[in-house]
C-alpha cells in the first residue's frame, strides 16, 4: 500500500507540474508541491463508536494482518479462521472523502458520479484548510 500511495503521489505531481492541472491563484501550485513533496504518514484511524471500519482483519493464530474489501474467512498465512476487524474506525475527513463515491455508484461511471464529481474543477476554502493545518 505505501509503495501504492507513493506511485499515486508522484502522478499526482507530474499532473501539476506539467500543467494538466492548475491552481487559482497560481501561487498555490507552490504550497501544493511543498506538501507533496514532503508528505507524511498521518493516522487515518479513531477510537470512535461510529463510522467506516477499518478493513483490516488481524489473525488471532499468527498475527497477519489482512486488508481486503470483503471479510475474509480465514488466514492468508495459516490454515486458521480466527480473524478479529481492527476496532478502529477512519478518521471523518477520510470518511467524508468516501461518501461520494458510496452515495453516487463508485466504481461505476454514473451520471451522478460524473455531474458531482466531474475532476475537472475542486474549489476549496483555502482559509479553512490553512487554519486547520496551523492550529
Ligand atoms: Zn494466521
Amino acid at each position: 500500500m505505501v509503495r501504492e500511495s507513493r506511485t499515486a503521489g508522484k502522478r499526482a505531481i507530474e499532473v501539476v507540474e506539467k500543467g494538466y492541472v492548475r491552481f487559482t491563484p497560481e501561487n498555490y501550485k507552490q504550497v501544493y508541491l511543498n506538501w507533496m513533496y514532503n508528505i507524511h504518514d498521518w493516522c487515518i484511524s479513531r477510537q470512535l463508536w461510529w463510522g467506516h471500519r477499518i478493513p483490516a482483519w488481524r489473525c488471532l493464530d499468527c498475527d497477519t494482518i489482512i486488508v481486503a474489501r470483503e471479510t475474509p474467512t480465514k488466514c492468508t498465512k495459516c490454515p486458521r479462521s480466527r480473524l478479529e476487524q481492527d476496532p478502529d474506525v477512519l478518521d471523518t475527513w477520510f470518511s467524508s472523502g468516501l461518501l461520494p463515491f458510496t452515495a453516487l455508484g463508485w466504481p461505476d461511471a454514473t451520471r451522478d458520479l460524473e455531474a458531482f464529481y466531474p475532476t475537472s474543477l475542486l474549489i476549496t476554502d483555502s482559509t479553512s484548510c490553512s487554519s486547520g493545518w496551523r492550529a
